[in-house]
């Protein structure tokens, strides 16, 4: 049962919404929350409809004058207390991810983690909303600039964070004075809605944060809300493209963050143990549901592409499989059923195109987790650039290494590839990784780093296929995301000088 179902043979304790600082119940279908490591069904979620996600909508637009004009100060204030409550209730927070995403619970640690790092950002609201100022811009003038919200802000967010990339937004939007309605995965949706009822014990007002559950009705109702003034989504390239066309053909700011498929490139001086080190946790962590998961790997040179497979394979070897819950687990099950037999299909097809399979994770069982949506960790060696296998997201724990002759042409490849998300090279030669980072046509760089994803002081974002919009998200980029800027210029004539009527264009000549 993967399909949405009618309310019918819902359960009557179904995950619903929150809206006007209530849980609600709205929508005639439901969907199912399986726990993925042992393919059980646990809930029901609802799935919004029109009327519902109106509701939330509504209340977002009632609840803007007023937190529009509440001091930066104060909305700081309500995330300082946000913080601690996010810190107390960690282990719950955690519980939920590791039973409804799969994820190993060291993994939903650091998940929310680097959410809380998002909230502590926007805890410098006051600061980050000063705005500039430049007195005498003309004789007696002076000139403001201000950074003012949107009103009410949409956000839409993939399953494979269900806890941080909804933190990636709201925080932030919210004290920059915007008003939001978040629509959170329908496969892992009890995190964001536990977080944030969270937030609204630290004193949020009602309405200010509502969180619809749904699927693409509740979000084509939001992308087309002329109420709605921005959205940002997160999750697939095909819906990021879909978000960003049809919320701007609707006058919204949209940012859309999408797909990635993220090169390693393995230099001939690099320390292969090293770098096979780093990659393990980079393809397999997460089960490789991560959209920085390195998922291809392009050894310069083939005694490097030889050394890396060797290690590699050894270390695979040792990967512990198992439910996020079991101390020891390395890596858990994939998300659905749905999901395990694309993955599957991804490496029979890279068999087919002659791509060389080195471990082959299709035979795992894990005892007593038979039903579980396992997949074992999967190695291809001697793929190429025309095969499918390297071409598309595979989302799972899969990982191809390419052969290339030399550094350009390892650079060449990740250029030429539709996603420019993240990269990274291993290397002891600093003039290579300078030509790397100046020259490579992705958003996030790492050297000798695995996983360059940016703190939230930094702003995270891909380029080409993998966003659609100008701006990145969280950290500075955000706060311009979710402002609109207003440029104020003011002049207090002295005493009652009149002065002639001026025909020239204002300047200072
Ligand atoms: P998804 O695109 O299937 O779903 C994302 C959100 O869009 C969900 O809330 C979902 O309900 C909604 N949605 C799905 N289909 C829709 C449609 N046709 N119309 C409107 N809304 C729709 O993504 P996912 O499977 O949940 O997440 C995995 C994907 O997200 C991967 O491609 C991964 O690379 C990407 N991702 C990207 C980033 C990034 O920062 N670039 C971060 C995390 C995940």
């Amino acid at each position: 049962m993967s399909a949405a179902e009618p309310a019918s043979k819902a359960a009557s304790d179904a995950i619903g919404h929150l809206i006007h600082g209530k849980s609600a119940m709205g929508g005639s279908r439901h969907a199912p929350v399986y726990n993925p490591a042992n393919g059980q069904i646990q809930r029901q979620v609802a799935l919004a409809d029109g009327t519902t996600v109106d509701a939330a909508i509504a209340a977002a637009a009632a609840a803007f004058p007023g937190w529009r004009d509440a001091p930066p100060l104060k909305r700081a204030r309500i995330m300082f207390r946000f913080k601690e409550l996010l810190e107390a209730n960690e282990d719950r927070i955690v519980a939920i991810l590791t039973a409804e995403h799969g994820k190993v619970l060291e993994d939903a640690r650091g998940e929310l983690q680097r959410g809380i790092e998002n909230v502590e950002y926007a805890c410098g609201a006051p600061e980050l909303l000063k705005g500039e100022h430049s007195k005498n811009v003309g004789q007696a003038i002076d000139s403001w600039s201000e950074m003012q919200p949107l009103g009410v802000v949409a956000g839409i967010t993939p399953f494979n964070f269900p806890a941080m990339v909804p933190l990636w937004m709201y925080p932030i939007a919210l004290v920059c004075g915007n008003t939001f309605v978040l629509k959170p995965s329908e496969r892992d949706p009890s995190a964001a809605l536990l977080v944030a009822e969270l937030l609204h014990e630290a004193g949020l007002p009602d309405g200010v944060l509502n969180v619809v559950n749904g699927d693409k009705e509740a979000v084509d109702v939001l992308l087309q809300d002329q109420r709605v003034q921005a959205v940002s989504f997160v999750g697939s390239t095909p819906v990021a493209e879909h978000i960003y066309r049809t919320g701007t053909a609707h006058g919204k700011r949209v940012q859309a963050l999408g797909g990635a498929k993220n090169h390693a490139v393995v230099m001939p001086d690099a320390d292969v143990g090293n770098a096979a080190s780093a990659l393990m946790g980079a393809a397999y962590g997460s089960c490789g549901e991560r959209c920085m998961a390195i998922s291809v790997v392009v050894a310069v040179g083939d005694d490097t592409g030889d050394a890396l497979v060797s290690d590699l394979q050894q270390r695979l070897q040792r990967l512990a499989v198992g439910p996020g819950t079991e101390p020891g687990s390395e890596m858990g099950p994939l998300i659905t059923r749905e999901h395990e037999h694309k993955v599957r299909a991804y490496v029979d097809l890279g068999v087919a195109e002659g791509a060389e399979l080195v471990v082959d994770g299709r035979g795992l069982k894990v005892p007593g987790h038979e039903q579980g949506f396992f997949l074992g960790a999967c190695l291809f060696d001697r793929v190429t650039a025309d095969m499918r296998l390297y071409n598309e997201e595979i989302f799972g724990p899969v990982l191809c290494v390419v052969r290339a002759g030399n550094l350009q042409e390892a650079m060449d490849l990740v250029d030429a590839h539709e996603y420019g998300n993240g990269t990274c090279i291993f290397t002891r030669d600093g003039e290579a990784a300078r030509y790397f980072s100046d020259n490579i046509k992705a958003g996030m760089v790492g050297i000798n780093v695995p996983l360059p994803v940016p703190v939230a002081y930094h702003s995270f974002g891909g380029w080409k296929r993998s966003l659609f919009g100008d701006l990145y998200a969280y950290g500075p980029d955000a706060v311009r995301f979710y402002t609109r800027r207003k440029t104020i210029t003011q002049r207090w004539p002295s005493g009652d000088v009149r002065e002639n009527s001026r025909f020239a264009f204002p300047s200072n000549s």
